[in-house]
């Protein structure tokens, strides 16, 4: 049934098979079948509302694995209680077309109780400590957690060779490659630059809870992002947190409810010091309610 389709077709051809599977059973057994053919299996774990960061992923995927399997789960661990897990984008059938036009192999579309079927409560819980702790980690306690541990469930549903993340969540994909090498799975991590809208504004399935005058608004982020890139390479200064200062202050002036803005060593997340040659900086901030979170790499 997969010879022909898998593998052996360019990348690009319109699917109109696409496999979907919500239960993990019939998952495996597709996987299964697809090794056996001798496919490479790339895995792209999201929350579904896709949109084009998504399916650069995928796209990605499809050039790296033979048999795609892209995931859609609203996974309740990684929200607070305070959050948005009820009102998130749920769009699967949108989703389903979207993946099968891009030539995705097969859509993993799980049930809560599929994932967790004794709840949330679970025994096991993976946890990255350090990594998960600052920055998104401080604002959202446990979400980390949450991420780490739905993606080691994924991983060993999927059992993939490749599984493909975004660097718009940096510190996810830090979290995760860190989790991927501590528990030796064979998984390649492949992280992808990320995608954004003409203004800048990073690709994201939030962005469909903002007005267009908050997206103009929340464009903001990613121009301060960069204008303190810029001061970091140009004028060599390395007072680190007066910049995290100033750029918190241009945030607010641009109407933005800032989050965090923190210069970081790009491997550990921690304070960047004079000493470091790789930073990456990170920020999240809120319009209208909605969180944003966006990030710029630097190399000195
Ligand atoms: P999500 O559905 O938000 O959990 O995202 C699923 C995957 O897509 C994660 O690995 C994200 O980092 C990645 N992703 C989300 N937005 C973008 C973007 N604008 N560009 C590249 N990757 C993205």
């Amino acid at each position: 049934m997969l010879s022909g389709r898998a593998g052996s077709r360019a990348p690009n051809t319109v699917s109109t098979d696409m496999e979907l599977h919500h239960d993990i059973a019939g998952l495996r057994r597709s996987v299964a079948t697809a090794r056996q053919q001798g496919h490479s299996i790339a895995v792209v774990p999201t929350m579904g509302h896709l949109h084009e960061g998504h399916l650069t992923l995928v796209r990605e995927a499809l050039s790296r694995g033979s048999f795609v399997v892209c995931t859609v789960f609203v996974n309740p661990m990684q929200f607070g209680r305070n959050e948005d897990l009820d009102s998130y984008p749920r769009t699967l059938e949108d989703d389903r077309r979207n993946l099968e036009a891009a030539g995705c192999h097969c859509l993993f579309a799980p049930s809560v109780r599929e994932i967790y079927p004794h709840g949330l409560d679970v025994h096991t819980r993976v946890s990255v400590p350090g990594l998960s702790e600052g920055h998104c980690g401080a604002g959202r306690p446990g979400h980390f957690d949450g991420v780490a541990t739905v993606v080691c469930k994924l991983f060993n549903i999927v059992l993939p060779d490749i599984a493909i993340f975004g660097q718009k969540d940096y510190q996810q994909l830090q979290v995760i490659r860190a989790m991927a090498a501590d528990l030796c799975f064979p998984v390649r991590i492949i992280g992808i630059p990320t995608q954004r809208a003409a203004s800048g504004l990073a690709l994201s399935s939030r962005n469909s809870y903002l007005s267009s005058e908050q997206r103009d608004t929340a464009a903001a982020i990613y121009r301060i992002l960069r204008q303190t890139a810029d001061l970091l390479k140009d004028d060599g200064t390395v007072d680190y947190r007066q910049r995290e200062q100033n750029a918190l202050d241009q945030l607010r002036e641009a109407g933005l409810e800032p989050e965090y803005f923190s210069i970081c060593a790009a491997d550990t997340l921690k304070p960047a010091s004079p000493e470091d040659r790789e930073l990456v900086i990170l920020a999240a901030a809120r319009t209208g309610g909605t969180r944003l979170i966006d990030n710029i790499s630097v190399t000195l």
